[in-house]
């Protein structure tokens, strides 16, 4: 099932694509983390879907398909060995202690605030330190919550997964030690454009990743190359902390973001990023 959240009027509503076109699940819920959250009985979803009115596709602007998470978004830093070495060698990171491979899995979070859907646009005006980076990423949506989840039983705890870029002002990111600030500015973290259920991705290790700017390919990686894998992930935040229905956890961004390259590329006003990862789809935004 590929889920979308998409805006009429002033409301966002909850809906499904089906082909070319969409359902419309308002009449059931009133938004996706409802539904994610909801304890709904077997063929639930079956009966509202056959209740839905149907519309062209191309005829409603999705927003990001959780448009306010309940609370921060968790991230994971230097999950891909290439991208850990390329981070290192930039100067930029603050936290290494000259270790490039981490470890444990290195977690940090967003501020729910910073979520934009596709097509909206990256405020790079807001960095003052003009440093604005892209981090495409695979997002992994918690279904069902728990803490002290193993990971022989992780997988089960997903609901679906989704596309992220992890916007970051690299200055802000290195100044302050903490990564919080330079990650959190409002608009640095693009999702969507759908959530595809977990039952259409058997094994996430296979999707690919690709990151685009200005059409010209930057980001061209497996998920296979995650460090830490989405059980690992899943056992090592849940180990202390509840995870609940509708976290997010962005796990990690391979070699070729901007600050890899000598002198940094990074992203200006009149910019598009595309992060691509079939059959999510591509999560397009322009840089204002
Ligand atoms: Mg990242």
């Amino acid at each position: 099932m590929k889920f979308v959240s998409f805006r009429r009027g002033d409301a966002v509503q909850p809906g499904v694509l089906v082909d070319s076109y969409l359902a419309d699940l308002s009449a059931a819920a009133t938004s996706l983390l409802e539904i994610i959250a909801g304890d709904h009985e077997r063929g639930w979803l079956d009966w509202a879907l056959s209740k839905a009115p149907r519309m062209p596709s191309g005829s409603v602007q999705l927003v990001a398909p959780i448009p306010l998470p309940r609370r921060n978004i968790f991230c994971v830093g230097k999950n891909y060995a290439a991208h850990a070495r390329e981070f290192q060698q930039s100067g930029f990171d603050a936290t290494s202690s000259g270790q490039d491979i981490p470890t444990a899995p290195v977690i940090f979070t967003k501020a729910p605030s910073a979520v934009i859907g596709p097509d909206a646009a990256i405020l790079a005006n807001l960095d003052p330190t003009n440093s604005v980076d892209y981090e495409g990423e695979l997002g992994v949506i918690i279904g069902s919550g728990g803490r002290g989840i193993s990971r022989a039983d992780a997988m089960d705890h997903v609901f679906g997964y989704t596309i992220m870029n992890d916007v970051t002002a690299r200055t802000l990111q290195h100044k302050h030690k903490q990564w919080f600030l330079g990650k959190s500015i409002d608009s640095f973290c693009p999702m969507g454009p759908t959530l595809v259920t977990a039952d259409e991705i058997p094994d996430p290790a296979r999707l690919k990743l690709e990151t685009r700017v200005n059409g010209e390919l930057r980001q061209n990686a497996l998920v296979s190359d995650l460090i830490f894998d989405i059980p690992t992930l899943i056992e090592t935040i849940s180990g202390g902390i509840t995870l609940m229905p509708g976290d997010i956890i962005a796990t990690g961004t391979p070699e070729g973001v901007g600050i890899g390259f000598s002198p940094p590329r990074y992203l200006k006003s009149g910019d598009t990023v595309a992060v691509t990862i079939d059959p999510i789809g591509t999560l397009t935004n322009p840089v204002h």
